[in-house]
């Protein structure tokens, strides 16, 4: 070779040498530094003349430098070439004392001044970070995991575990033999059932088994399980975006019970709740029974027509009838309010004729507008207004409470007008007075229980429920209550029930006529009528009562038994019969009289204290021809007799 080309290709190498991204250094065999690249000098911080002829152990630290002139004898005397990574990770030595982490490959060469060692010097302190970061990345990805309370598994595309923390190794691992982490999903199912942990509550294990795998091949929603020993599992797998599925076994066994312990909460609640409305249904009965007697014959009295009272007798017994109406009123409205906080109350929702309601409100408030001078004026009814669908009785209630306020709650020469509109699905019906108003701070409590916005320090008489269970009775009948009112200026009170859709016929624009008719008591024959009554009280009320009315002779049995024999003996023209009977019921003896045909069409009027709405249907059902509640209102009760006996 010409020395030219042979020194370009020297050039060449050294080029190389010095190009190189790792540092190369090349010691003799007692460690002096013969040779080094640009990338060593970089590295150590050294200038080239600085390293060259220095020992090797100066690029070491102090601490490994003792043994290191033996390890270079030893692979002098044995050398052999090691590559990168083959274990030999050192630290290196900068000049200004900081170490990094160095890995080392060394080759034996032989040169002109004998063998040499060569060695390559990668700085692998990023590497080294990199992996420090990964390791720690991982460490806190498995500790999060372990951490979780639930059993948690990760399966590869494959369905094979990847990772799983210590609660699936608790769950599951003891019926598994060996390694866990590279099992099929099948296999950890498989060896569930076969160490017999999964409850199968009668079922084939191979039915169990097919749910939980085929959930787990397409999960979606969550599976539950429960084990033999009671625990309740609730499984939820989700398919990763590898292609893999995360597994979550969540022991919903607490849950459960607590699930359980407040369902039976609830239950005693409610039976709670049911033994109250029992209770308050028969305190109330309890409490009608003596108002019977007490209202009973104050209005014999007031009516009694052979010993008239006096002036002043009058006026008081007319305070023992008011006071006793405002108890019973009491009495009644707690019950109501009671019954339906308490569910109790059933609203049977039908086709109802707004005027025909309103008929009824308007000639039961007569009365009371007539007593206060209030004039009671219904407004024309919109045309076309369509049937509302509701419940009759209730729709009423709540017409009679803002009736009956708009009249308490206003003066002398006041109005009252009951207004009818109606808008798409629903009819409003509106009660307006011009009366006394609500102050503006008692607004907003106005429907709560027993809220009497001030009229608690005022003469006018009242119990401030019936707003309360207006709201509720409005509410269960799916429509709503509401009002406007000005101090002095007056107030309007509305409530709103769906439109009836099953029904297509709308009354006419009419005006119902406000005013009851007379009544008129038809004296004829004598009639007979027994009264079925086991309580003194009420029966020498009646006897009194059927003494006014000359016409008719009273026949009383204390008990259904008797009472049964005496129908038949006498046919009377009407029974008046109690519910609570000693022995057979009101009940069973109205059946009774309906299953035989001489009684069939006698007319029963059932008489009671008990005033639950169960009863009320009931009486009904049983064949009563009326129910009528104890204390028994005097006029209520001729209307009904005047009707029957005619
Ligand atoms: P109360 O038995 O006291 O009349 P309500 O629940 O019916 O009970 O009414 C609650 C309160 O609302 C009444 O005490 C009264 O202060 C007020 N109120 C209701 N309606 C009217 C009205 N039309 N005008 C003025 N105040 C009214």
């Amino acid at each position: 070779m010409p020395d030219a080309e042979a020194e370009a290709d020297q050039l060449e190498y050294r080029e190389l040498f010095e190009a190189a991204p790792d540092g190369f250094l090349v010691v003799d065999p007692l460690g002096t530094i013969v040779r080094v690249n640009q990338q060593t000098e970089r590295m150590f911080g050294y200038a080239r003349s600085e390293l060259l002829g220095s020992a090797i152990e100066n690029l070491i630290p102090e601490r490994f430098r003792a043994q290191h002139p033996q390890h270079v004898a030893r692979y002098v005397h044995s050398p052999r070439t090691r590559p990168m990574g083959s274990g030999l990770e050192l630290s290196g030595l900068r000049r200004d004392g900081t170490e990094f982490p160095i890995e080392i490959s060394l080759s034996p060469i032989s040169s002109a001044r004998g063998p040499m060692v060569a060695a390559a010097i990668r700085d692998v302190s990023d590497r080294k970070r990199f992996e420090e970061e990964a390791r720690r990345a991982n460490a806190y990805l498995l500790s999060s995991v372990d951490s979780i309370q639930d059993a948690f598994s990760l399966y590869d595309e494959a369905d094979r575990i990847v990772l799983v923390n210590s609660a699936f190794r608790q769950l599951l691992g003891p019926s598994m033999v060996g390694v866990i982490v590279g099992r099929r999903f099948e296999e950890v199912v498989g060896s569930a059932f076969d160490a017999g942990l999964i409850e199968l509550r009668g079922e084939p294990a191979a039915t169990v088994r097919e749910r939980w795998l085929s959930y787990h091949r397409a999960p979606s929603g969550a599976l539950e399980l429960e084990t033999r020993d009671g625990r309740a599992l609730r499984i939820i797998d989700r398919t990763t975006a590898e292609r893999g599925t995360v597994s979550l076994i969540i022991d919903v066994t607490e849950d459960r019970l607590r699930a359980d312990e407040l369902r039976s909460a609830r239950e005693q609640a409610e039976a709670a709740s049911n033994a109250k409305s029992e209770f308050l249904a028969s305190m109330s009965h309890e409490l009608r029974t003596p108002m019977n007697a007490v209202l009973g014959f104050a209005q014999l009295l007031q009516r009694d027509r052979k010993q008239p009272l006096s002036e002043r007798q009058q006026e008081r017994i007319a305070y023992v009838l008011r006071g006793g109406e405002h108890l019973l009123k009491l009495i009644d409205e707690v019950l109501d309010l009671s019954r339906i906080e308490a569910g109790g109350i059933t609203i049977s929702a039908e086709p109802v004729v707004v005027r025909e309601v309103l008929d009824e409100v308007a000639s039961t408030l007569e009365a009371l507008a007539a007593r206060t001078s209030v004039q009671l004026a219904l407004a024309p009814l919109p045309a076309g207004l369509p049937t509302v669908k509701a419940d009759r009785t209730r729709l009423a209630q709540i017409l009679m409470n803002f009736g009956s306020n708009a009249i308490k709650y206003n003066r002398p020469q006041g109005h009252v007008t009951f207004r009818v509109t109606h808008e798409d699905a629903f009819v409003r019906l509106s009660v307006i007075d011009d009366g006394v108003g609500i102050p503006a701070d008692k607004l907003p409590r106005i429907f709560e229980p027993f809220q009497r916005a001030g009229q608690e320090i005022g003469p006018i008489e009242g119990t401030g429920i019936g707003l309360a269970i207006s709201k509720r009775l409005a509410e269960l009948m799916s429509g709503r209550v509401g009002f406007t009112s000005q101090p002095d200026r007056g107030s309007t009170f509305w409530v709103e029930v769906p439109v009836d859709r099953t029904v297509s016929s709308t009354t006419g624009a009419t005006t119902p006529k406000l005013g009851v008719e007379a009544r008129s008591w038809a004296h004829g024959s004598t009639r007979k009528l027994i009264y079925v009554e086991d309580n003194p009280s009420n029966i020498a009320f009646m006897r009194d009562l059927m003494e006014e009315l000359h016409a008719v002779e009273l026949i009383t049995a204390p008990t259904a038994e008797i009472g049964l024999a005496l129908i038949r003996a006498h046919q009377p023209a009407v029974v008046i019969m109690d519910i609570n009977l000693p022995g057979m019921s009101g009940f069973d003896a109205v059946k009774q009289l309906k299953s035989w045909p001489e009684t069939r069409d006698i007319p029963v009027i059932a008489l009671t204290a008990a005033a639950l709405a169960r009863d009320t249907s009931r009486a009904g059902d049983a064949g009563f021809h009326r129910y009528l509640t104890k204390p028994v209102k005097v006029d209520e009760l001729t209307a009904v007799l005047e009707e029957l006996l005619g």
